[in-house]
């Protein structure tokens, strides 16, 4: 038998991490010869590690809380885009021993919306993006690659929007957080990047009657998939996307890169994910 592929996620805490379900199923699905592991990792010990994981032979691994950031100053070569969004989110070990940085969120986040919606045309209008926490950089810095004019940012904590958009240029408004109304009326485009709407987190309330007709709104939020705003959304006819698609696709490039195999995001898939205790 030949020697099993080996990938893991990295973070502390790391025994929620919903990556091995993901992972561990396709390489299932896909009957491939390979392992998926959740290691926790000490911050004193996140170099250390790092190496230890390539003298193994793992093939790279996920990165989250608390190393997106950090973890680039071990990465031999970062991506364009973890460099614009300042975080990385999948490491690919090279056979040389080299480590390359990437962040694939904001291609989960397109391609979901592609799924769904072939047709999405984002550089016809203004997007309003609500949120400035680390999804939400990943989320302009892929509507701007995808042509949108102007982007309006929202935030509860304005001094984090305005970091933002400072870092992003002047296609990027920051908007009062309680100036949501006027900010949404002209969107052909609406993402919830803040984490309300999430199981034990208050709603996300927009005033959703004086909106373009056309709009496509999105919620980051996955826990539920089904929002309260995007039900409210559905209910008055918009075209809506939720988290999840977001959550399998971005996990698509690593899984390719490490196990060698494009693999499928399907229905049965996203059932799995909503199992038991997701
Ligand atoms: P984060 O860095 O902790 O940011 C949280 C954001 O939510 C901040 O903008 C924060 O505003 C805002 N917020 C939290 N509580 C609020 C409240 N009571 N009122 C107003 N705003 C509030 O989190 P993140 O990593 O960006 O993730 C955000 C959400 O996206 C989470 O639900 C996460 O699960 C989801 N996500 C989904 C995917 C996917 O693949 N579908 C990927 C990444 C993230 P302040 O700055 O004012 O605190």
């Amino acid at each position: 038998m030949n020697k099993p592929l080996l990938a893991g996620v990295i973070g502390n805490p790391i025994w929620h991490s919903k990556s091995p379900r993901l992972h561990n199923y396709w390489l299932k699905f896909h009957k491939i010869n390979g392992y998926y592991i959740p290691i926790h990792v000490e911050p004193n010990k996140l170099e250390d590690n790092i190496s230890d994981l390539i003298s193994l032979g793992f093939r790279g691994v996920n990165v989250t809380i608390p190393y997106k950031s950090s973890i680039l100053s071990f990465a031999d070569t970062i991506t364009d885009r973890a460099a614009v969004i300042g975080a990385a989110n999948t490491l690919y070990f090279n056979s040389d021993g080299k480590i390359t940085a990437d962040n694939t969120d904001g291609y989960g986040f397109k391609k979901n919306i592609y799924h769904y919606f072939p047709s999405w045309m984002p550089a016809n209008g203004p997007a309003v993006v609500l949120g400035a926490g680390g999804a939400a950089k990943a989320i302009i810095h892929t509507l701007l690659s995808e042509g949108v004019p102007r982007i309006k940012l929202l935030n509860r904590t304005k001094s984090k929007a305005n970091a933002i958009a400072e870092s992003f240029g002047n296609k990027v408004e920051v908007v009062d957080w309680y100036a949501s109304d006027e900010a949404l009326k002209d969107a052909i485009s609406i993402v919830n990047t803040t984490s309300l709407g999430m199981v034990g987190q208050p709603d996300l309330k927009l005033n959703l009657k004086n909106i373009s007709s056309n709009v496509l709104i999105t919620d980051l939020v996955y826990n539920p998939v089904d929002t309260n705003l995007l039900k409210t959304a559905k209910t008055l006819g918009y075209n809506t996307v939720d988290g999840l698609g977001m959550l399998l696709y971005q996990a698509e490039l690593g899984f390719s890169n490490w196990f060698n195999h494009k693999p499928d995001v399907t229905e049965e898939l996203k059932a799995i994910m909503l199992e038991e205790d997701f």
